[in-house]
């Protein structure tokens, strides 16, 4: 029996990390859009509540809740709510992220760790809290969302650079640990998009470089994601999805 195409995500439940605004909330109208039971984390919760209703108003089942992805006991709220509602957990995509410019000469031990600790550290919790329930999950997988300033870096990015090298690493390293069970790990590579994250960047950003010319809109990401948790993306683990309108061939 052929699956409705439409429908790739019928039966999934899904937990997307950041998802009160920006990519993560076009992530979570794609996913829902497709057929999963959506819950959207953030500490933006009035943005949060704000997106889940619009989206439940044109029918899709989207719910918010409050995650903290820096904070273990966050997560263990997370874990056990997901738990009361699902039993499992089919997808995770770790979108949560925060972004800073500083050159590391003036860089503040408190603003790095701050950065890690939502960017990186935010997503290795994200994993081990939810571990248990991915496992009981229907073709579970994880998407990780890095960014083209992990493998290339940029002036000023260090924390970000350095948090979105290290997803890479995490992504690898949970794909091959978890294989066994059955769930796929992967990181979403994102060049310019136009969300709330960018928009005091300076010149565009990494508009002038990238040669489609343009940043990206969210949905063009959310339609990566959507083909990384689906059965279309089976065979597929521990790779990194690059959707960067040609960055990363200059
Ligand atoms: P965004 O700022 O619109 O969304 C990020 C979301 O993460 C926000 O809703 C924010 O409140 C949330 N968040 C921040 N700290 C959090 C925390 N401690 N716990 C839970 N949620 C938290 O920006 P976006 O572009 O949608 O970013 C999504 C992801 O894409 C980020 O990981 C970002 O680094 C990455 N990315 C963005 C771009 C870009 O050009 N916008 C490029 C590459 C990668």
């Amino acid at each position: 029996m052929t699956t409705n195409p439409a429908h790739r995500l019928a039966g999934r439940s899904a937990l997307i990390t950041g998802g009160a605004r920006g990519q993560g909330a076009a992530h979570a109208q794609r996913l829902a859009a497709e057929g999963a039971a959506v819950l959207i984390g953030d500490v933006l919760d009035e943005a949060g509540e704000k997106t889940a209703a619009s989206l439940q108003s044109d029918g899709l089942d989207v719910s918010y809740l409050h995650l903290d992805v820096s904070d273990p006991a966050s997560w263990r709220a997370a874990h056990d709510l997901v738990e009361e509602r699902f039993g499992q957990l089919d997808i995770l995509v770790n979108n949560a992220g925060i972004i800073h410019v500083t050159e590391i000469g003036d860089e503040t031990l408190e603003a790095w760790n701050h950065l890690l600790g939502v960017n990186l550290t935010g997503a290795f919790l994200g994993l081990r809290t939810m571990l248990p329930l991915l496992r009981k999950g229907t073709n579970s997988s994880v998407v990780n969302t890095s960014s083209i300033f992990g493998p290339s870096g940029a002036i000023g990015y260090s924390a970000y650079a350095a948090s979105k090298s290290g997803l890479l690493g995490l992504t690898r390293t949970a794909a091959l640990e978890l294989a066994p069970d059955g769930i796929r790990v992967n990181a979403l590579v994102p060049g310019g998009v136009s969300t709330p994250l960018n928009e005091l960047e300076p010149e565009g950003g990494v508009v002038p470089e990238t040669p489609l010319g343009r940043r990206a809109n969210a949905d063009e990401l959310a339609a990566a994601v959507a083909f990384l948790v689906s059965d279309d993306a089976s065979f597929v683990t521990g790779t990194e999805l690059v959707v960067d309108g040609g960055f990363r061939t200059r």
